[in-house]
């Protein structure tokens, strides 16, 4: 990236963070939805909570002191008045809106009162009546700290311009369409264009790398029966009959001398970490070391928590490793590590950084392995001799998928929880009953039920439609007044989340506002309530996802799905569709079909993407084409071994994908 004009080695670093090292990277970063920041309205046609641009006249700026201070310039145009106000606002910013100026603004209308208003829009000068902008739509890409979507926008824009001499310039035009498109649907037909390819190096290094693991010799491992049962005797429950069968396949691949590859499956709350910690009990004990990975530093964390509790008694050395874990502390793991005086290592993916060394990695388990890339679980692996791997995952591939992708990874499914457990009941409702959501919670609360109130944002200046983490706390702080809340968010300091997460975990908290980052793996089964704030802004996988936090102990759990009034169709069916099914495959196959065409181009989550580009549900049809497609470059090797080399060094550019 140094490359580019105006990137210093700061700026790499923060843009790294969002998988950017190259400037094919840049051109490859996709964005996740657009807006269609053109779309020209006259005031008079502005429909209340969507968006629009508008383009008029600055009549007068001035400060009004309610409940906040703020900014209210009025615009006029042909047909009507708007008002723009902003809250925060710099004295220069304040100055700027002079009455002889025209304004264009992009924002969403709302009415305050009997005025109609946008609330801190994208607005832009003219000294001269604006053209009417020729249409374009605007992309909106993923974002981390330090670096915000005009910088991002901006970089792209010049790159684009200036550095793209040794690009193909088929995906060139492709890439060009996706950055800068007129329409929605030519945007996805450049990406799924993009996608072929990408699915199709995809596929490609996959079976060169099968070829070379058919011959591999790896650990073969025994199972310790009278561990586990020592193990198990310390628990309050026996293993399901599923878990048994599962654990029964595992070892059968263990047996043989090459690498188990094989991706452990079942529903939220079925008990795949037990199974894996049995798995791992044996590595263990044939001193061969075990990493654990997963997504999240929570969830690292509750791992670690339990694989100590079941392991330590049993002489096992079990450690826990994250970006947060302090210095030193790190050092001595990582040395730890080497002298194989740690028999499991637990942590996010902070084990894949390139210090990590194990002694003997027998063995890789990868937990919630949706939220990982292709190349994260291969660095992993890579620092073991052919070590074995077991991935797990709750968010149900449908069926379909998973025999055509997975071809060569064995499937075990754990299809029944754990008998005992109550159904939760999901409730729809609308913001409008807010009131009496409330106090059916206080209620819960007062009957020692602990609660999950989950936001999709932490805080709301972006002007946003949607409740935040900070809002919620305000208003739930007055609202719930006997109760015990607590905030937990992405930005909290790792030492904070793992303190309020304890706390959450031995009851001292009630009510826990959070987002999602609590949406995988976390295991609270005293928490049986769950509130899911602007339900309709995600998707039906993730709502299962995150309704399974609760149902998880022996009290009947409920979770209700807050929406904002006026739901479109799609949105509708989707939470009728989570009031009437518990069934994680059901509910994956529905989400397919209830997804509206404006969310092929990508709502969906950074971290879910395994891919850059490709979208594995969205493009499910692709998949079939592009391993056809791989089979005939790999059948004539001799003849696109160019081709070949080209496409793994753009989307799978490691020293060892280089196909010679
Ligand atoms: P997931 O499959 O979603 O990762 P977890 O492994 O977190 O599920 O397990 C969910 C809960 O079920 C945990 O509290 C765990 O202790 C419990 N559990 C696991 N196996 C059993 C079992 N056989 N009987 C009862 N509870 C179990
Ligand atoms: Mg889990």
């Amino acid at each position: 990236m140094n490359q580019l004009k105006g990137v210093g080695p700061k700026f790499c670093q923060t843009i790294s963070k969002l998988g950017i090292k190259r400037v094919i990277d840049l051109l490859l970063f996709r964005p996740i939805r657009y807006e269609d920041r053109t779309d020209l309205k006259e005031i008079i046609d502005l429909k209340l909570n969507e968006q629009a641009l508008v383009q008029g006249k600055i009549v007068r700026a001035r400060v009004v002191y309610g409940k906040k201070r703020s900014l209210e310039v009025t615009v006029r145009d042909q047909s009507g008045e708007l008002i723009i106000k902003l809250f925060n606002f710099s004295k220069y910013q304040q100055e700027s809106f002079s009455p002889d100026l025209y304004l264009s603004a992009f924002g969403r209308a709302i009415m305050v009162g009997k005025r109609l208003m946008f609330i801190h829009p994208i607005y832009s000068f003219s000294k001269a009546r604006p053209e009417r902008p020729e249409q374009r739509l605007t992309p909106i890409y993923r974002l981390t700290k330090g670096i915000n979507q005009s910088r991002i926008a901006r970089l792209v824009r010049t790159t684009l311009k200036e550095n793209v001499s040794n690009i193909d310039p088929d995906l060139l035009k492709k890439v060009q369409k996706i950055h800068s498109p007129q329409t929605i649907d030519k945007a996805e037909e450049a990406r799924s264009g993009i996608a072929f390819q990408e699915l199709c190096a995809f596929y490609i290094s996959i079976a060169r790398q099968r070829e070379l693991s058919a011959n591999e010799k790896s650990v073969r491992i025994k199972r310790y029966v009278e561990m586990e049962d020592k193990m198990m005797a310390e628990l309050p429950f026996i293993l399901t009959s599923d878990q048994t069968r599962c654990i029964q396949e595992i070892f059968r691949d263990l047996k043989e001398p090459k690498p188990m590859s094989r991706l452990l499956q079942g529903d939220v709350g079925s008990g795949k970490t037990l199974v894996s910690a049995l798995i791992a009990l044996s590595f263990a004990k044939a001193n061969s070391q075990v990493a654990v990975m997963a997504p999240t530093e929570i969830l690292a964390q509750q791992h670690y928590t339990n694989f100590s509790s079941w392991f330590e008694p049993l002489g096992i050395e079990v450690a826990c490793l994250s970006s947060q874990t302090p210095n030193k502390k790190a050092l001595e793991i990582k040395k730890a590590l080497l002298e194989s005086r740690i028999d499991v290592l637990i942590g996010t993916h902070a084990l894949i950084q390139e210090s990590v060394e194990f002694s003997t990695l027998g063995l890789v388990i990868i937990d919630e392995q949706h939220k990982f890339g292709v190349h994260q679980r291969a660095r992993l692996l890579s620092k073991g001799l052919y070590p074995h791997q077991l991935v797990m995952t709750a968010t149900p591939i449908p069926r379909t998928l998973l025999m055509t992708w997975y071809q060569g990874i064995d499937v075990s499914t754990i299809k029944s929880v754990p008998s005992g457990r109550k159904p939760i009941r999901t409730h729809t409702v609308s913001l409008e009953n807010r009131t009496r959501l409330i106090e059916e919670i206080k209620k819960a609360v007062n009957q020692e039920n602990q609660v999950y109130w989950v936001c999709p944002l932490i805080e709301n200046n972006d002007g946003l439609d949607a409740i935040a983490t900070h809002e919620l706390m305000d208003e739930l702080t007055t609202k719930l007044r006997h109760c015990t809340l607590a905030e937990l968010n992405g930005k909290m300091s790792s030492h904070e989340k793992n303190q309020v997460m304890l706390d959450f975990k031995q009851g001292n908290i009630d009510v826990l506002i959070c987002t999602t980052i609590i949406e995988v793996g976390v295991d609270v089964p005293n928490a049986s309530n769950i509130v899911i704030e602007n339900s309709e802004r995600f998707g039906l996988a993730q709502l299962h996802q995150l309704r399974g936090r609760v149902g998880r102990g022996t009290k009947p759990s409920r979770c209700f799905l807050t929406f904002k009034p006026g739901l479109n169709d799609i949105a509708r069916r989707r939470l009728n569709a989570m009031r009437e099914s518990q069934d994680g495959f059901k509910l994956a196959e529905q989400d397919l079909e209830l997804r509206g065409p404006g969310e092929l181009t990508g709502t969906r989550q950074s971290g879910e993407l395994n891919f850059r580009v490709a979208d594995l549900d969205n493009d499910f049809s692709l998949v079939p084409k592009a391993i056809e497609k791989a089979k005939y470059l790999l059948s004539e090797q001799e003849k696109y071994g160019d081709e070949i080399n080209t496409l793994l060094q753009v989307w799978l550019p490691k020293p060892s994908s280089s196909f010679s």
